[in-house]
């Protein structure tokens, strides 16, 4: 984006570029989709929500269960390492253009301008700021409850105190961030700046000063007004600079007043004028691990059952009738992690056993989309061999729609001789 200034030599007007608008729309979009997201649903569900009532995590139309958060793991572990090869290389480019922390402040600009002319601007800005954290602070626990429950919670009153007390607590949080904290956080408190230290090397894309144009400097001063955390660019990198590249549109206008190129302050590999070097040891390792972990998510997330069957034993002691029938009860957990009902058809058969049969009752149950249900039933075994004192077996969970799945399991015979 592009304003006309005035150049100084030739009188005729020069487009002077502003980095400002596209970070403002970039964090515009970012709000924008950290308000819509919960509002989307993806086959039914939130494209993104924590659901606290059943501990399941909802992911654009997939669901992951609470023992399933090892495809968690390994999707975080992909994240963390992408997001450490980003910083390796572009420096403090998240800081710029997507951090929470940056977009907020940078939105709630209005509060500086509202304290230099104090008054009822100020009362007015604290307000928007009271309101606005509200705001988000509701945003932040619709990843974890329905944006629809909570807000018929509070058109009814009945938001209960437990998601009352964390909503006025995250506004409290916000609030004093937003209305006294500011880019304080970014300089002093946050710890991604400070593992900025031990990750940047001399070859990072950071916003830098030309030293070797230091001539064209008029030492005006206007990149250290802009500075939002007070630093002066011109003394070389600092860990609190957050790569907010309000300099770089500062100094501009100057350079074209001038008539001298623009970018004395620029975005830079490294000092400007080093060569870029992108692959270099970390940036190396740092590729290597961010694509095996996603191989990883891959993986993990290819091998998720629909169906989850597990077998477990009762209190019911095994029998045995006059006409030899064995009598085993079993405890069936099952689990329909699917989005359709599913009807599961159970059969057991015998395993080295010949002439047995296995019978289980009852032989079919129907599951509702992510029902979990444990269920007790009686496997019957006839045929039996003499003397057996147990008969390992198979259990045969047949879905109607998608891979059924087996587990082995023991008929335990009673009075048998051992
Ligand atoms: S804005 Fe540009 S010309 Fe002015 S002091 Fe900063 S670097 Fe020098
Ligand atoms: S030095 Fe420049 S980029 Fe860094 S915080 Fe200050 S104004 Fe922003």
């Amino acid at each position: 984006m592009t304003t006309k200034r005035v150049d100084g030599r030739s009188g005729r007007p020069s487009p002077v570029r502003r980095i400002r608008p596209w970070r403002r729309l970039a964090e515009l979009a970012q709000a924008a989709l950290a308000l819509g997201l919960p509002f989307l649903r993806v086959n039914g569900e939130s494209a993104l929500r924590f659901d606290l009532g059943s501990l399941r995590l909802h992911v654009l139309g997939a669901t992951v269960w609470m023992d399933e958060l090892f495809v968690v793991l390994a999707a975080t572990l992909f994240l963390a390492f992408a997001f450490l090869l980003v910083t390796v290389l572009f420096g403090r480019i998240w800081c710029g253009w997507a951090c929470p922390q940056t977009a907020l402040v940078d939105l709630t600009g209005f509060l500086t301008r509202a304290r230099k002319r104090g008054g009822w601007r100020l009362g007015a800005a604290y307000l928007a700021i009271a309101l606005g954290s509200a705001l988000v602070a509701a945003n932040l626990t619709w990843y974890f409850v329905p944006p629809a429950e909570f807000l018929r919670g509070l058109a009814t009153r009945s938001l209960g105190p437990t998601l009352s007390g964390i909503w006025f607590a995250l506004a409290v949080v916000l609030f004093a961030d937003l209305a006294f904290w500011r880019q304080g956080f970014c300089a002093s408190t946050c710890p991604y700046a400070k593992l900025q230290g031990a990750l940047l090397d001399r070859h990072a894309l950071v916003v830098a000063y030309d030293v070797r144009r230091d001539q064209d400097c008029v030492d005006c001063k206007a990149c250290l007004r802009v500075c939002p955390v007070g630093i002066d660019i011109r003394d070389g990198l600092q860990s609190a600079c957050t790569g907010c590249t309000e300099c770089i549109d500062a100094c501009r206008p100057i350079m074209a007043k001038l008539g001298k190129e623009p970018d004395l302050i620029r975005y830079a590999f490294g000092a400007p004028g080093t060569p870029r070097r992108l692959l270099r040891p970390a940036s190396i390792a740092l590729g290597l691990l961010t694509v095996a972990a996603l191989g990883l998510t891959a993986a993990v997330a290819a091998d998720r059952q629909a169906l989850e069957v597990t077998v477990s034993g009762s209190d019911f002691a095994p029998r045995r009738t006059e006409a030899g029938e064995v009598y085993n009860a079993l405890t069936l957990s099952l689990e329909n992690r699917g989005r359709e009902p599913l009807v599961l058809a159970l059969s057991v058969s015998a395993r080295a056993a010949r002439g047995a049969a296995f019978e289980l009752r009852p032989s079919a149950v129907a599951l509702a989309p992510g029902e979990h249900r444990r269920l007790r039933v009686m496997l019957v075994g006839r045929g039996l061999p003499p003397g057996a004192a147990s008969l390992p077996a198979r259990l045969v969970a047949a879905a109607s729609s998608g891979p059924g799945t087996t587990r082995e399991l023991t008929l335990t015979v009673p009075g048998a001789s051992r």
